[in-house]
């Protein structure tokens, strides 16, 4: 099997000369998702030939015609593939992202269109949750919205409650995560610890009741006093950039939203060393995720 070329570049001289055509894409889309050999959607049967279009295969027994988007997050897009790879560039590219309204000027697209995109983005840049943080890992949490100055467990009004964990390393901070969480109780820490962090961590909190129960599952947990952030300072730095980025981008974002765009942050920042990687990883995720669909209306 031939092996798939795959775009590494990091601007748009570079992505213009590597894609030209809508065509170009196509071969993209087509070369991943039939990477690892062709299987008709409908029977299963693994022989084709040429299908109507370019890029497209026909299932030689049930004779169904399947262009390359079809089943992928690329499915039914609004607008022209070209212009969705350009999209993908610049989100994974831009360091702080691009808001729906610069995309929506950038390609003169409705916001909308672009918010409905952007979003299937984000939930392509979930965590697999397979690699669990190790080592030092830090964990708090932090108010988004509101007033931040409350205590925990009081009434939270329109503000909402994320979770973050980060690796301490020697030279500063390794991967991080975020998730949006109802309380700041331990039954709501467990499924994030579960999902992201690692059992034999040192895990180092403040000293919030909220993670004492933790300790159970995870023996090193240890937790220190805050000191007001001052014995945090690699978290308290990651939660300002966080916050001031959020701030930028959305103006108003409902829970699930927000975490879109927690995943969004984070699926940048965990690669920031590995950014020529990023087009051609997250591409692969949309192709091989199945076409997802807005839950609410709400636009950000
Ligand atoms: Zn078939």
């Amino acid at each position: 099997m031939e092996k798939r070329d795959k775009f590494t570049g990091m601007n748009s001289i570079k992505f213009n000369q590597y894609f030209k055509t809508d065509d170009d894409c196509k071969k993209y889309v087509a070369d991943i998702k039939w990477e690892h050999g062709y299987s008709c959607k409908t029977c299963g049967n693994t022989r084709y030939i040429k299908g109507s279009k370019p890029y497209h295969r026909r299932c030689l027994k049930c004779k169904k015609d399947e262009s390359p988007t079809a089943g992928t997050m690329f499915d039914k897009v609004k607008f022209s593939l070209l212009t969705a790879m350009n999209i993908i560039l610049k989100i994974v590219t831009k360091k702080k992202g691009m808001s729906t309204l610069e995309l929506s000027r950038e390609f003169e697209l409705r916001q909308k269109t672009c918010w409905s995109f952007k979003w299937k983005i984000q939930q392509a840049m979930q965590s697999s949750r397979q690699n669990p943080l190790t080592g030092e890992v830090h964990v708090d949490e932090f108010y988004i919205g509101q007033p931040e100055e409350q205590k925990r467990g009081r009434s939270k009004g329109e503000k909402r409650l994320v979770i973050v964990a980060l690796e301490k390393v020697e030279d500063g901070v390794g991967r991080a995560y975020a998730q949006v969480i109802e309380s700041a109780a331990s039954e709501d820490f467990k499924p994030f610890f579960n999902n992201y962090i690692n059992r034999d961590a040192v895990v180092v909190t403040d000293e919030w009741r909220g993670y004492s129960p933790l300790k159970k599952e995870y023996r090193h947990l240890k937790q220190v006093p805050s000191n007001e952030g001052k014995n945090f300072p690699e978290m308290h730095i990651h939660i300002m950039n966080l916050k001031g980025w959020l701030r930028g981008i959305q103006h108003h974002c409902s829970k699930e939203h927000l975490q879109g765009y927690l995943d969004e942050y984070h699926y940048r920042y965990n690669r920031r060393n590995n950014m020529n990687t990023m087009f051609d990883l997250l591409v692969k995720k949309m192709v091989e995720n199945k076409p997802v669909r807005l839950i609410t209306k709400r636009d950000a």
